[in-house]
């Protein structure tokens, strides 16, 4: 057993559990080992029943006096046990537990966790944590146990896969393979930091907080020093690549498509086209990102660069994260591109999808199957007479461009749109395709400067910092509870005059999984209730591909009234007629995310709104959201929330746009300054790294992400 082994093959998990987990994005014991808790719950204060006070979290020892399972008038299984430690009895209750009693026996010795609360002047504890201690030293000073009477770890979990579970599993395995663990750090840039194989023991089952904090400490570092390393050494490796034959730049052709345009280009747009103009002009190919706010226009500059590129006679490969955005794009670039002659392609995944629902046989040939098979059909052949995207000189797609079936020559330009949403290797993978063409990246997510110097230390940035005239801020507000009935009414008159309407489900994990689709469901359901007369859509991400596009394609010609979604799907879509957007339990989302989220409206001339549901207005969450009536600066929002949510007990995914972090956050600029001190200094000795094996093997698992099919 080492890190690598597939954690289908470990006794003790199995194939449903291997599947389960797969859900979470593991697959290996190191993927388990690297799943870390987002928080700790606080179990270790342990004490005596006379000396806890009401409301404190605790951990008492004692014994189990009775146990049972009461069923009360509305069917629902309470169970109850006394249990005492010694000072003074006190209730345990469980709810819907009914195994319980086969669990726990009168008799038995337990060490229980939770908050004590009074009921009926009875002193108790409502759902507590629980572990058997008759076979425990006494002596712990090893902390054996794992659920309670410790900080117990908290774990992004999934259906079926409980923290609980997780718990018991990285106890167990952990042991096994902590001797194999070695650091690829070299001591002197280690320094006073745990070493990884401590790390790791404390992340998951930190003595106290201070170790908990050094282990996340030193995790952190590895995470920004490991891309730091990556972008740096990729920028050393550019500027090693074969040169290019400059482009010509005909201005006047240029300056007319530019005019012909049915809006005058911002400013900021100019600029940023000017600054891929200089680009296109140099002999070594261009690697430069776009960042720009939502709606700031960055698919018209992408379209003008790509008129440059037919100009010169090649072809540019636009890459979208998704098919409703492919399809999107190919949209808009046949409008703006045609009219000059140029064949604009569509390449998705779903040719392949469509081959394999056939040969599925009869149970999935729904009239509706086919019917959204042909809208995808029709789309190919309008786009390049049934053939795969040969002919055309743009083509649009998803990941399905990496395929080797493209054709991939005279490709002058890559466009990779909302870039954060693919890997390192995927994009690698398409230049290298393309034969080391022009690279264009674009994203709206908001980088703070000192990050974005280390993450995207081997790109040049332009940056749009400008909406386009007229642009309506989108009138937000943060909805309780008990206005949900008004703001119903509200979105019902508003359809009435002819909006649309958006409603984002709650994100329920970090990334979207079958509960959040099943939440998505049930938020459907309750919808179509309460909107009987209205059309409505569910859209997710775990969707084939035609309907999606069926679904997004109904919801752009207006034959739908709202589009229900999870947050993940629609990043980037474009529908000026929708005028609302609801996001329910909008405290789970970062004000960045949501900033995001509004900019889906207010992207035609009608005024727009931004209902953010929460349930506990007065939480410290819900004022977070308060900011966001006020504020519309997406690179504001962004540093606020690493200022709230970046420190303290919070320290879920920072997506940084570009790598995905489980703990390193944006807020550390003092840590990602001396990251990116550090891995100069090494480069600069060794830009090889040939003394460093450990190291280049680091690099390459960061190379060598999984790719989506
Ligand atoms: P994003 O930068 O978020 O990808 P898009 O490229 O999708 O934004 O543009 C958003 C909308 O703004 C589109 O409908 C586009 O046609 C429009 N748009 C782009 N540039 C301008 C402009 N200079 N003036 C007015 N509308 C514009
Ligand atoms: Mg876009």
């Amino acid at each position: 057993m080492n890190f690598n082994t597939p954690l289908l093959q470990l006794s003790g998990i199995g194939y449903t559990y291997a599947k389960r987990l797969e859900r979470l994005n593991l697959f290996t014991l190191e993927d388990l080992i690297y799943h870390f808790p987002f928080r700790y719950d606080d179990f270790s204060n342990t004490t005596s029943a006379l000396q806890a006070k009401i409301g404190e979290s605790v951990t008492l020892q004692g014994e189990i006096w009775t146990i049972q399972n009461i069923y009360t008038r509305s069917r629902k299984i309470i169970t109850k046990a006394v249990f005492n430690d010694g000072t003074s009895p006190i209730e345990l209750t469980w709810f819907n537990s009914s195994w319980l009693t086969k669990q726990i026996q009168t008799g038995d010795r337990l060490q229980v966790s939770g908050k004590i609360s009074k009921y009926k002047n009875k002193l108790s504890i409502i759902a507590p944590r629980w572990e058997k201690i008759s076979n425990l030293p006494t002596t712990n000073y090893q902390l054996p146990t794992l659920h309670t009477g410790r900080l117990v770890p908290v774990y992004p979990e999934t259906y079926g896969v409980s923290s609980k579970w997780l718990r018991t599993k990285i106890a167990q395995l952990l042991p096994q393979v902590l001797d194999e663990i070695r650091d690829p750090l070299p001591n002197p840039i280690r320094g006073e930091m745990l070493p990884l194989a401590s790390a790791l023991q404390q992340i998951h089952f930190p003595e106290n907080w201070e170790q908990a904090e050094k282990a996340r400490n030193r995790l952190g570092f590895d995470e920004l020093f490991f891309v730091s390393l990556a972008t740096q050494k990729a920028r050393l490796e550019w500027s090693k690549i074969p040169l290019v034959k400059p482009f010509k730049i005909n201005s006047n052709k240029l300056n007319q498509f530019i005019k012909k345009l049915p809006f005058k280009l911002t400013r900021a747009q100019q600029k940023v086209l000017q600054e891929i103009t200089v680009d296109f002009k140099k002999d070594q190919p261009m690697n430069r990102l776009i960042q720009g706010e939502v709606g700031s226009g960055k698919t018209v500059v992408a379209a003008a660069a790509a008129y440059l590129v037919h100009l010169n006679n090649l072809k540019t490969l636009f890459m979208a994260p998704t098919e409703i955005l492919a399809f999107q794009h190919f949209e808009t670039l046949k409008n703006l591109l045609e009219p000059y002659g140029i064949t604009v392609g569509i390449y998705t995944g779903s040719k392949k999808q469509l081959s394999r629902s056939a040969g599925d046989g009869q149970k999935r040939a729904s009239p509706t199957r086919s019917r959204r098979s042909e809208a995808i059909e029709d789309a190919r052949r309008s786009a390049n007479g049934g053939e795969p995207a040969g002919p055309a000189q743009v083509i649009v797609g998803t990941h399905a461009l990496l395929s080797r079936k493209l054709p991939t020559d005279n490709i002058g330009l890559v466009v990779i749109d909302e870039q954060q949403r693919f890997g390192v290797q995927q994009r690698t993978l398409l230049r290298k395709r393309a034969k080391i063409p022009h690279f264009l990246t674009m994203t709206a997510t908001p980088i703070p400067r000192t990050v974005a110097l280390t993450l995207y230390g081997d790109l040049d940035m332009s940056i749009i910092d400008e909406l386009p005239v007229g642009r309506q801020q989108v009138k937000t507000y943060v909805v309780p509870e008990k206005k949900r009935l008004d703001s119903y009414k509200f979105i019902a008159k508003k359809v009435a005059e002819g909006d649309q309407v958006y409603i984002i489900t709650p994100l329920i994990e970090p990334s979207e999984t079958l509960t959040t689709v099943k939440t998505a469901k049930v938020e459907f359901e309750k919808l179509q209730k309460v909107f009987p007369h209205l059309k409505l859509d569910l859209l997710h991400g775990r969707m084939k591909g035609a309907d999606k596009d069926t679904i997004t394609k109904d919801f752009r010609s207006c034959k739908t009234d709202i589009l229900v979604s999870t947050s993940v799907v629609e990043v980037g879509m474009d529908n000026p007629n929708a005028t609302i957007i609801v996001i329910e339990g909008a405290e789970r989302f970062g004000l960045a995310q949501l900033h995001q989220l509004r900019g889906r409206v207010g992207r035609g001339t009608k005024e727009s709104y931004c209902l953010l549901y929460t349930s506990d207005v007065s939480s410290n969450d819900a004022r977070r959201l308060k900011y966001l009536e006020t504020t519309f600066d997406g690179l504001k929002l962004a540093n606020l929330d690493l200022k709230i949510r970046g420190s303290g007990e919070i320290f879920g995914t920072a997506q940084s746009g570009r790598f995905e972090f489980k703990i390193a956050t944006f807020s550390n600029i003092t840590l990602l300054e001396k990251t990116r001190q550090e891995t100069q200094d090494l480069l600069s000795k060794d830009p090889t790294l040939d003394k460093y094996p450990l190291l280049n093997a680091k690099l390459q698992d960061i190379a060598s992400e999984v790719m989506p099919d």
